[in-house]
């Protein structure tokens, strides 16, 4: 039976550590405390602001360094909206407002038409599309009939045949509605569940449905999310489901007016207690039915709480390092890897600058780690001289990782070969991004023996980890975690 008075420690005030805060007072908990390190919430999802010209007036605008968009799909997020009084733009949009539109380029600076027949005609083009079409509506049935049971969040089961999770609700049946009562579980078995674990491309070619890769590339690896050789195919589709997968192809995207942070702003005003900022979380200790926790503040100083219970939204690679971890959580941590997403927020020279965001899909290959992959242009009526986000990974498996600097550099020289000379650099970062395991840690049941010891030692683990790091899944996750366990 849940006891609404015990105290709870939340670490990390990103859109998981908030979302838990939200639902734990959804169900009446009120005696919790959220730790963040930062002077700021909504962790990734950081939107500052930059002055621009409009009609020759200098103002300011919001820009983002992580997360922008979201979908119909985002049933959580829009929960969050809900709750904080502050909501997407999209997917139509208005003038004055950010837009999602986007180009295809070729390295060279070309504008590419790679999904439209009738511009660069060719026959072999044609044949092409139409297999692509084919192939895609054959991925969506399977996903329907086959691997009935792969839309619901999170990874329960999956490895042994069979599925347990809030639905997606990519069918339409599920969202925050009072009249859909979400949080809609589903259960069941599918041993074809298996093939999820494979990597993308080893999955597309089980199902001869390799085309598809060529829709699905540009909003996964070009976000950051890693290459289909190596990504267990469960990390693709339940994040980039069919349904999402079309919305970003057709354009049908959300994303924040005044930048996503303020999501997590709001939502942070809006909580009993909000996050304690510039206080990090140096240790846990978790003796006998209690959970220790020392943090450590903007003065320096160190001080120790008790708590009941801990969720951890936090990357718990890096948790083992400073919890008391026991052998089973530091051998399961040890087996998460992460991408590293690097970005800049750039201008560039005068009448030389994007104006329309663009995807550079040759270089969405491991063999080009470090290059520009995407690049965000997000007022685009600002017309000319407006700063525009540049994109790239640095890591692959089985390939060396490139550094920070050579990706930095790397992107500058791709971005002058395209026709954009960048002029000044504004802010950039390298982030861990998107944590997740091997196609063989997942297909041994990584995510069951996680569940197996969700609330041992009082500690719950939520965040990215649990389904996909993307802010729905995040959200969500804390959903089920708080459903289940409090
Ligand atoms: C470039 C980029 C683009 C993205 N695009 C999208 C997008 O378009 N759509 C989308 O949905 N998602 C997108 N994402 C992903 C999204 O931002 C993340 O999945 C989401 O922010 C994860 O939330 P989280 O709370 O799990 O983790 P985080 O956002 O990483 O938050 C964790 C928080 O914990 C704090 N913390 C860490 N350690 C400690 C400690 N020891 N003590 C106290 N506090 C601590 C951190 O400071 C941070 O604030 C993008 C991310 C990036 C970087």
């Amino acid at each position: 039976m849940s006891d609404l008075k015990q105290r709870i420690c939340i670490i990390g005030g990103g859109p998981a550590g908030l979302s838990a805060a939200m639902y734990l007072e959804k169900k009446g908990y009120e005696n919790y405390v959220i730790y963040e390190k930062l002077n700021k919430v909504g962790g990734k999802c950081w939107s500052p602001k930059l002055k621009v010209k409009h009609n020759g007036v200098e103002e300011e605008r919001s820009f983002e360094t992580g997360a922008i968009m979201g979908a119909i799909t985002y049933h959580a997020v829009s929960e969050m909206e809900e709750f904080g009084g502050y909501y997407h733009k999209g997917p139509d949009f208005k003038p004055g407002e950010p837009n999602m539109r986007r180009e295809f380029r070729k390295t060279t600076g070309e504008i590419d038409h790679p999904f439209e027949p009738k511009i660069d005609f060719s026959m072999k083009k044609l044949l092409g599309l139409l297999k692509l079409k084919k192939q895609m509506k054959k991925l969506n049935k399977l996903m329907q009939t086959k691997y009935v049971g792969y839309d619901c969040y999170g990874h329960l089961g999956v490895a042994k045949g069979e599925y347990f999770g809030i639905s997606k609700g990519v069918d339409g049946h599920c969202g925050a509605t009072p009249e859909t009562s979400f949080p809609n579980y589903i259960k069941g078995k599918n041993p074809n569940l298996k093939d999820l674990a494979l990597p993308f491309s080893e999955f597309c070619k089980l199902n001869g449905v390799e085309e598809v890769q060529r829709i699905w590339i540009a909003p996964f690896t070009s976000f950051g999310y890693g290459f289909f050789d190596e990504i267990p195919t469960a990390l693709v589709m339940k994040y980039l489901d069919v349904t999402t997968a079309l919305e970003f192809v057709n354009m049908q995207l959300w994303t924040w007016q005044d930048g996503t942070q303020q999501i997590y702003e709001h939502v942070n005003k809006k909580l009993k207690h909000p996050a304690l900022l510039e206080t990090e979380v140096v240790k846990v200790e978790r003796p006998e039915g209690k959970v220790l926790v020392t943090i450590k503040g903007k003065d320096g100083k160190q001080k120790t709480e008790e708590f009941d219970r801990l969720i951890v939204t936090t990357p718990l690679d890096l948790f083992a390092k400073y919890a008391d971890a026991t052998e089973e959580e530091k051998n399961l941590f040890s087996k998460i890897i992460h991408e590293r997403y690097i970005d800049y927020i750039a201008t560039f020279d005068e009448g030389k600058s994007p104006v329309i965001s663009g995807y550079l899909v040759e270089n969405m290959v491991p063999e080009k780690l470090g290059h520009a992959m995407v690049y965000y242009n997000r007022w685009q009526h600002l017309g000319n001289d407006c700063p525009v986000t540049v994109y790239a990974l640095a890591n692959h498996t089985g390939t060396p990782d490139v550094t920070y600097e050579f990706a930095q550099k790397t992107m500058d020289e791709d971005m002058v070969k395209v026709g954009f000379p960048i002029k000044e650099k504004h802010f950039a970062q390298e982030v861990y991004y998107c944590p997740h395991v091997s196609a063989k840690d997942y297909a041994d049941g990584w995510y069951d023996k996680l569940e197996a010891l969700q609330g041992n030692k009082n500690t719950f683990y939520a965040g990215e980890i649990i389904s996909f790091g993307d802010m729905e899944d995040t959200c969500a996750a804390s959903k089920d975690i708080i459903g289940r366990f409090f």
